[in-house]
């Protein structure tokens, strides 16, 4: 058995929706096909969230009714069926009265997350839709049944092993399963979700679950690249990856996959495809255990880092410096990134930056403190790059003409990190597809 996972884009407008339905059923091999809502949605519902949050009904009520017209607009080109039409202008009418009464009740965070789940709900309900009229055998499983995270919002794979076959059993003789990515229930048996971009997640908790064969995610793009296409000319797609070295890929910016989707798969060793529903036939990128091969495979940015340095003459010689350091940052759950240490002080960076007055007050109780912000990590990521040749000498070359804050060497054997300033982002990233993979 195998997942499949579409991408909003994927199913963002209704001849897109026809595609996928013809991706799923290109090979016999029994499938969950896990979907994101249409593009767009999630942002939307967003938006209606927090214009609720404001209190400003009025336009929550502006915002509601623009989406309804949408997904009005969207089933007129998905089926063709009078009958199925007229099912799918039920299941709109039932998410967009929720969406009206929401106007009329007052606002929590419990009501944020069921107002976010509307647009998977409807994606999976109106491509189930489309498969029956296509004549297309399926069922639909619903992820609120089994996806579910404990009290610190973590997936708990043990329950969803275990309800996931409860409910795979209970529909034996189908092949293939429709699900939510990115809602899920909580440990209040509320309706609550995996984080914007989640749905990744959900397709690799699924997949590790089911221990499934491979677990596909299905994009616009033909895989992993070795750049970011949007800043340089030429990229090119990345073969083969292994586990450690798409997690750092994805941490650093490469938006193709949600780093917290990696654990699973590589936990339970289920392979995960990236591939591309616009070139099916495209190889994309296979990230398995193994590497596939040795040297650099790719770089990636990523933006809003803070730098934070303490320096104290205390540090010297002292021991137990850098517990208390790292305690601060532990007690406001803020987590540090990279680290670099000299002998009297010590640099360290976030990426979240909301609990920052609170951390420097703390950390000047052991010396002085300065903060840089609006930095970029440059993350080079390969195999065993740190023992392949000439990598050190080709990178610092490349970017001679940068002012490198901080380096970070040596972690893993899969990662060169370096500090930028958010400015000369654009200009390393092209400096290092040249000096590094002689594309321009
Ligand atoms: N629809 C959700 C989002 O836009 C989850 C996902 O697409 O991965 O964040
Ligand atoms: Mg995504």
């Amino acid at each position: 058995m195998k997942v499949m996972k579409f991408g909003g884009t994927s199913v963002g407008k209704p001849q897109r929706m026809h595609e996928v339905a013809k991706l799923v059923t290109a090979d016999e091999e029994p499938k969950i096909v896990v979907l994101s809502a249409l593009s767009g949605t999630t942002n939307a519902l967003v938006e209606i969230s927090e214009s609720m949050a404001r209190g400003d009904r009025n336009a929550a009520k502006q915002q509601i009714e623009a989406l309804e017209a949408h997904y009005k607009q969207f089933i007129t080109e998905l089926l063709t069926d009078p009958g199925q039409l007229e099912k799918a202008k039920a299941v709109i009418t039932e998410h967009f009265e929720f969406l009206t009464i929401i106007l009329r009740i007052s606002f929590s965070e419990a009501l944020n997350k069921d107002i976010l789940a509307q647009g998977e709900l409807l994606s999976t309900k109106l491509f189930s839709l489309y498969l029956e009229e296509a004549h297309i055998d399926h069922v639909l499983i619903p992820a609120l049944e089994f996806m579910t995270i404990d009290g610190n919002d973590e997936p708990q794979i043990g329950t969803i092993k275990v309800k996931l076959s409860q409910l795979l059993q209970r529909n034996k003789e189908k092949k293939i399963f429709i699900t939510q990515g990115y809602i899920s229930r909580n440990a209040r048996g509320e309706v609550d979700n995996l984080k914007r971009g989640g749905s990744d997640y959900s397709a690799s908790l699924i997949a590790a679950a089911i221990n499934a064969s491979v677990c596909e995610i299905w994009t616009d793009i033909d895989g992993m690249h070795n750049n970011d296409p949007r800043v340089v000319n030429k990229t090119m797609p990345i073969e083969q990856l292994s586990f450690e070295e798409a997690a750092e890929l994805a941490y650093f910016g490469a938006k193709i996959l949600h780093p917290a989707s990696i654990w699973p798969a590589q936990y339970f060793n289920v392979p995960v495809k990236l591939l591309n529903t616009l070139q099916p036939l495209a190889k994309g990128t296979l990230i398995t255990e193994k590497a596939g091969s040795v040297g650099v495979k790719a770089v990636a940015a990523k933006d809003g880092i803070t730098a934070i340095k303490i320096k104290s003459s205390r540090m010297l010689l002292a021991y137990g410096f850098l517990r208390k350091v790292f305690e601060v940052f532990e007690k406001y759950r803020t987590s540090i990134d990279m680290i670099t240490t000299s002998e009297v002080a010590v640099s360290v960076t976030i990426d979240n930056d909301i609990y920052i007055k609170e951390i420097v007050k703390e950390l000047e109780a052991y010396g002085a403190v300065e903060l840089d912000t609006n930095q970029t990590i440059v993350s080079i990521v390969g195999n065993e790059i740190t023992e392949t040749k000439e990598v050190m000498r080709k990178l610092f070359e490349a970017v001679s003409p940068v002012p490198v804050r901080m380096v970070s060497y040596g972690g893993s054997r899969h990662n060169i990190s370096l500090l930028i300033p958010r400015s000369y982002k654009e200009q390393t990233l092209q400096l290092l597809n040249k000096g590094l993979f002689g594309l321009e």
